[in-house]
């Protein structure tokens, strides 16, 4: 058993030590230290050695969730959740219960990790689900809400948010053509929010209903976790992020005006990325507001490119993986300046598991003198992924969260197929985790022969 365990672990492909990016743009940061990985466990190696093997495949990857149905329907769901639990979910997801997750946000503490809670829960077009389904997605915000702020050990704490989770997919389009015609007004949002019954122009009477009913559910999400708890909006797909940023803006408005309880996320691997994170600058500062930014290179790019192809649009995403990155670290170095001139109006999550825009972080914030822990930027990756990254950064003195998903093994493992799928590039770039994870084994290995 022993014998067959070793051989999957370290024979799977790709087994030379390659760190994904090369040219380091400072020597401050340096994340190919194996003891890093000394706080985790025998069992939670394996474990990692084995998940990370595992996503080395990318015939596994890509076709992760056919091998799910496949195994639901020979195992049935029970025995399905007793193979997933001690691996592929105890890697990537917090638990179900609120003790368990009590468990591993305080064992993340203990690491100098910081928690952002995040409700499995989004829809796409043709899964809009009805409004009352839609309030129940609400009372689990409000409780992932209390289960962030309840835990006294938490500093700052963070959670995500999928806006359609809320309002309906479909509406998002329908509001994402309107306003490219005709912008609406922030405050017209903001008072809806407030329960005025406005008239929005351009959306039938269902429509209009509908969208009331989302921002009262919005309002009501805000109002708990202001002062409390930072709600970080997350960006979907090119089709619908006009619309989700229009909620969001005015989410800003309302609740960010002493500081930023409301971010907004933003995708580098489009094309508009950059006249988008300017866009909200100029626009926070017209409206009086405090921005908060999530900057990520984006999930959703090969659904973006096919339906582009599809409709026969240009690709709004960048050619190339490199125009991303430099896309990224312009954005980045955008913010970074805003926040050096005036730290208590915007904040940053630099959220990446890329090494040289993790560097480039760092040495701005060394360069432009700002506090690398006073609130202003902090970095960000997901649970399970890229932990030498986040422990270096936490040694270093970074403030440092970790994505954290939670919820059964049924509810979680629609959600862990998208992200595989979405993440496949970074899971199949994941060789320099394993090695220095197979370094930490076989020093373990060594001291108990
Ligand atoms: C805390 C957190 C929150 C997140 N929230 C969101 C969110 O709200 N919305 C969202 O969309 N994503 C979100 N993501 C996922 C994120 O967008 C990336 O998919 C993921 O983090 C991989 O990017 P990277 O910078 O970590 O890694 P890298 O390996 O450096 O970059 C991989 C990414 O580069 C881009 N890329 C790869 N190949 C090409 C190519 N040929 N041409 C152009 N671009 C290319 C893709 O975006 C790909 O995901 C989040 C990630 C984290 C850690």
């Amino acid at each position: 058993m022993f014998h067959s365990l070793f051989l999957l672990l370290f024979w799977c492909p790709f087994m030379s030590p390659t760190s994904k990016q090369s040219n380091h743009p400072s020597a401050a940061l340096s994340f190919d230290d194996p003891s890093a990985f000394r706080v985790k466990s025998f069992s939670e190696l394996l474990r990692a050695l084995g998940v990370f093997c595992f996503c080395s495949f990318p015939m596994l990857v890509n076709n992760c969730g056919k091998l799910m149905s496949i195994s639901r329907t020979l195992l049935g769901r029970r025995g399905l959740s007793l193979l997933l639990r001690p691996t592929v979910y105890a890697q990537f997801v917090a638990g179900e219960s609120e003790s368990e997750i009590a468990q591993a946000m305080r064992k993340m503490s203990s690491l100098g990790l910081r928690a952002m809670l995040a409700v499995p829960i989004e829809e796409d077009l043709g899964e809009s689900t009805g409004e009352q389904r839609y309030d129940n997605n609400m009372r689990t915000m409000l409780e992932c809400v209390r289960i962030s702020h309840s835990n006294t050990w938490s500093k700052d704490p963070m959670m995500q948010l999928k806006l359609t989770a809320l309002l309906s997919p479909e509406l998002c389009v329908k509001l994402t053509t309107l306003i490219a015609k005709q912008p609406y007004d922030l405050t017209m949002v903001v008072r809806a929010m407030d329960g005025e019954a406005i008239c929005f122009p351009g959306l039938d009477e269902h429509e209009r209903a509908h969208f009331l009913c989302a921002l009262r559910r919005l309002n009501t999400i805000a109002e708990a976790s202001v002062n409390k708890v930072r709600v970080l909006v997350d960006a979907e797909y090119t089709y619908m992020n006009p619309a989700l940023s229009l909620v969001t803006m005015a989410m800003m408005k309302k609740f960010n005006r002493d500081d930023a309880w409301i971010w907004n996320t933003y995708q580098c691997y489009l094309k508009e990325s950059k006249s988008l994170v300017l866009e909200a600058l100029r626009l926070s500062q017209d409206e009086g507001f405090c921005l908060g930014v999530k900057l990520v290179r984006g999930a959703y790019m090969d659904k973006e490119r096919t339906l582009a192809e599809k409709e026969g649009r240009p690709d709004p995403v960048h050619t190339s993986w490199e125009d991303t990155n430099e896309s990224y670290n312009a954005c980045l170095n955008i913010m970074l300046d805003a926040i050096s001139q005036t730290p208590e109006r915007y904040r940053i999550i630099v959220a990446s598991h890329n090494e040289e825009s993790i560097r480039l972080a760092g040495t701005r914030i060394a360069e432009l003198g700002i506090d690398k822990d006073g609130g202003a930027v902090c970095f960000g990756q997901l649970l399970g992924m890229c932990d030498h990254v986040s422990l270096t950064l936490a040694k270093e003195g970074y403030a440092i969260y970790k994505s954290v998903p939670y919820g059964s093994v049924e509810d979680t493992v629609p959600y862990l197929v998208r992200r595989a799928q979405e993440n496949r590039t970074v899971l199949q770039g994941i060789r320099k985790e394993r090695d220095l994870l197979k370094q930490e084994f076989y020093r373990r290995l060594w001291r108990s022969s």
